[in-house]
């Protein structure tokens, strides 16, 4: 059986979770959201969990070893068998190589990394628009693509729309220089070793899906070649 082992590359705004669910109906991959796995066993004090908290108490970062120590234990879970889809981690070369290593003696390796491109003005477009309603966050709106009946109120409740902090044009900026400064290098490292997938995020969710799944499918018939 061959497996589908993939990384999920992109900027925040990029559609990363969309995608995932998608490729999780189309595939039967699950998705890893290192961020969530990180929280859950936190919250459930685990013992990688609590060696985590140690570090987030004392306001350091969590070492990698305990991160990537909760992915393998993760891939160790029946539905991760036939592969598994990587979000948040890794996020620079040293930890890429510590996964590679951490895979290898499982006697596993990387398929290939979905890398979902959209340009940063696309993403403050993207982001900057959005308004969210005080009285059910739920109720979200785009003051380009999807507006509301009247400015700033809910079309659902009347309640006032509100711009999150995190939607912010600066924090958006911020946050999409961070990922530059990271990434950038972690794309290249990908691409020089034969694993960069790039897909163009700038198109509909529905087309950006579409070529998604002919991406992943490719990659499922060389592995049986
Ligand atoms: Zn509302």
């Amino acid at each position: 059986m061959s497996e589908l082992n993939l990384i999920l590359l992109g900027p925040p705004g990029a559609g990363k979770g969309t995608q995932a669910d998608r490729l999780r109906d189309d595939f039967g991959l699950p998705h890893i959201a290192t961020g969530d796995i990180l929280r859950a066993q936190v919250a459930e004090g685990t013992e990688l969990g609590k060696k985590a908290k140690g570090f987030m108490d004392a306001g350091e970062l969590v070492p990698d070893e305990v991160i990537i120590g909760m992915i393998i234990e993760r891939l160790g879970e029946g539905d991760a068998r036939d592969g598994f889809l990587l979000d948040g981690f890794p996020r620079n070369d040293q930890q890429a190589d510590a996964l590679a290593e951490a895979l290898r003696a499982l006697d596993r390796r990387l398929n290939a990394v979905l890398l979902v491109d959209v340009p940063d003005e696309d993403v403050v477009r993207r982001l900057a628009g959005r308004r969210v309603c005080v009285k059910n966050p739920s109720h979200i709106y785009h003051v380009d693509f999807d507006p509301p009946k009247h400015e700033g109120v809910c079309d659902q409740d009347g309640a006032r729309l509100i711009q999150r902090e995190d939607d912010r044009e600066e924090t958006i900026r911020r946050r999409l220089e961070v990922y530059h400064h990271q990434t950038e290098p972690l794309i290249a490292y990908y691409d020089r070793a034969g694993l960069l997938r790039r897909i163009d995020g700038t198109r509909d969710a529905e087309e950006v899906h579409d070529h998604v799944r002919a991406t992943v499918a490719t990659l499922r018939l060389e592995e049986k070649l």
